[in-house]
């Protein structure tokens, strides 16, 4: 099938009601589409008869000191990877067709989601992220969502609000992809200079050390935190602004490591901000 492209919430509701008895798979993006998206693309596309990508560079996401402006936009390749994946239909909305304006119904998470990692400094950016989610949701209304694990708050947010909201949606976490280097594959790397794409490895490296850390039994938080911290001081252009060992579900932090956790990292580099994550002790 070709892949039509619809820009309003009608325009693409009309044409997905001749497909509704089909298993119907969402892969909602910001596009500068790479490799982890298109691990995303891919796998909805093996488990559905239809796939559907959205691209929309969110405003509800971004604070005002942050990149919307110069977020990466490139929706002619985009357009060519998600031909060439398989992909059904791709919905690129404008703010406008998306409704956004003062006053917009807003869709808050548990606060004890929202308050440490990624939610500690970006304030209102989950809240930006569930509404998106939520009227993306409910405009496709898949199956199945696949969001990448890089996003690691993101999808237990997005895994609660469904739960709690009672989507019929089943939620479909995927793997982070990476570059031969470790670095988890993002549409912010294309601001690194090479240099600091190859200082940006470290962030996965030091996951790494906690990681073997954990596989051999270390069980303290403060001892998997130095051991990450210690391979991070290696590349000090590297500025740390947190390093958390949390709850993979409720994002409570953890003390003692007698459950799989996740540790989660968020620096800068180049004053690009990247982020990472690993699940250890399972
Ligand atoms: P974004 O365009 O950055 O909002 O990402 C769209 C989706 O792709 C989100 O669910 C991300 O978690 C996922 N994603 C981004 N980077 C990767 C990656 N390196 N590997 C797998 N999934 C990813």
């Amino acid at each position: 099938m070709n892949l039509s492209t619809f820009t309003t919430p009608s325009e693409l509701s009309h044409y997905l009601q001749s497909h509704r008895s089909q298993a119907m798979g969402f892969v909602p993006t910001m596009g500068a589409l790479h490799l982890g998206h298109q691990s995303l693309i891919d796998r909805a596309r093996r488990e559905n008869a239809m796939v559907v990508v959205s691209i929309f560079v969110n405003p509800l996401q971004f604070a005002p000191h942050e990149d919307l402006d110069r977020y990466p936009r490139q929706l002619e390749i985009d357009r060519v990877i998600c031909e060439t994946a398989g992909v059904d239909a791709l919905f690129l909305p404008t703010a406008e067709s998306m409704g956004i304006k003062d006053g917009l119904t807003q869709i808050i998470p548990p606060t004890t989601m929202m308050a440490g990692l990624c939610g500690r400094t970006r304030r209102g950016h989950f809240q930006g992220v569930a509404t998106i989610v939520t009227k993306l949701l409910n405009i496709v209304r898949p199956d199945r969502a696949y969001f990448g694990q890089k996003d690691a708050q993101q999808l237990a947010i997005i895994r609660r609000i469904v739960t709690d909201l009672n989507f019929p949606v089943e939620v479909i976490g995927c793997p982070t992809l990476r570059a031969e280097s470790g670095l988890a594959l993002s549409s912010r790397n294309q601001y690194l200079t090479p240099t600091g794409r190859s200082q940006a490895a470290v962030i996965y490296r030091s996951l790494q050390q906690a990681h073997k850390l954990a596989a051999q039994g270390e069980r303290s938080q403060q001892s998997i935190l130095a051991a990450v911290k210690n391979e991070l001081s290696t590349v000090p252009e590297f500025d740390l602004e947190y390093l958390e060992l949390v709850d993979p579900q409720t994002l409570e932090s953890i003390e003692k490591l007698d459950r799989p956790a996740l540790l989660a990292i968020a620096g800068r580099i180049e004053n690009t901000r990247l982020i990472d994550n690993v699940l250890i002790g399972c």
